[in-house]
């Protein structure tokens, strides 16, 4: 099994009609937990990082440690970089051994978008890794204008023309859907997604899964979209299973006993949200 490209996973993913859960990561727990639960549901996994946080840990301590237990795996793994806000940070993920990463021009204007992509696709070609990137701009959930403008939206003509010119292996897609806790409850555009799945022969990945009420996560993955990004809701389950397990030692100051205390939480939340991708019942 063990470690496999992001797109080859998600192309199996869409063909077979399961979404794969992508889960942010910080350390050596939120990696390993998060494959273990992808061996009990005998489901793939994405394991991704932030590279807003490799002043808390090394880009390459991440990969490289996340590629190890990816090869030691019983169900496929993939390894990606998150959100690369420039040309040097993608580089940056695929110097310290990124098999993947997303290039996230969406703040900027169409043109600058698909020029900075369709460079970081050109030179991630050499080193054969792929590449997401965004269309439309997945905003913030605090930011009640982001979740409910359409203009912020990925439109289905520029879609086809974006993926056209840039090359890139998958597409990130504006929706309805934000980063972070949401302010008010999301609706996801079916209508556009499902516009978008019909216009473009790429993966399609929601960025924002927080808090995107189960039913609209099970109807994504109905309408084709495949990689589902997963961080605010890990990194609480996080704190909840570490607070629990300080409760359960009965405060004793055990740092060991806190640390193992939490891993089955922290399981258990990365199990549901694969079960939850998977309303039809794959497994590898
Ligand atoms: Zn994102």
């Amino acid at each position: 099994m063990s470690l496999i490209k992001v797109n080859e996973l998600l192309q199996h993913a869409t063909a077979h009609h399961y979404g794969v859960a992508a889960i942010n990561t910080v350390n050596y727990e939120t990696v390993a937990y998060a494959i273990e639960a992808a061996e009990l549901e005998k489901v793939p996994i994405i394991i991704q990082f932030y590279p807003g946080l490799d002043k808390y840990i090394p880009l390459n301590h991440i990969s490289y440690m996340a590629k190890d237990l990816a090869r030691k795996a019983s169900v496929p793994v993939a390894v990606h970089l998150d959100h690369s806000a420039s040309y040097e940070i993608a580089m940056s993920g695929i110097r310290d051994g990124f098999p993947s990463v997303m290039v996230d021009g969406s703040a900027k204007p169409f043109e600058e978008n698909v020029a900075m992509t369709a460079a970081v696709v050109k030179a991630a070609a050499v080193f054969d890794v792929d590449v997401e990137a965004e269309l439309g701009h997945v905003g913030s959930g605090a930011n009640l204008d982001d979740i409910v403008n359409a203009d912020h939206y990925t439109s289905v003509e520029q879609a086809v023309e974006f993926v056209e010119r840039t090359g890139c292996g998958s597409l990130a897609i504006a929706v309805g859907n934000a980063h972070g806790d949401y302010i008010q409850k999301p609706n996801l555009d079916y209508d556009r997604i499902r516009a978008i799945r019909a216009a473009v022969d790429v993966p399609l990945v929601l960025h924002g899964c927080s808090g995107i009420p189960d039913e609209q996560m099970q109807m994504a993955v109905n309408l084709g979209m495949s990689k589902f990004n997963v961080a605010t809701e890990y990194f609480a389950a996080m704190y909840r299973s570490f607070d629990a397990s300080i409760e359960a030692t009965g405060h004793n100051g055990n740092g060991l006993g806190m640390l193992f205390g939490a891993k089955e939480g922290m399981v258990n939340f990365v199990r549901g949200k694969i079960r939850l991708l998977n309303p039809n019942g794959y497994t590898v």
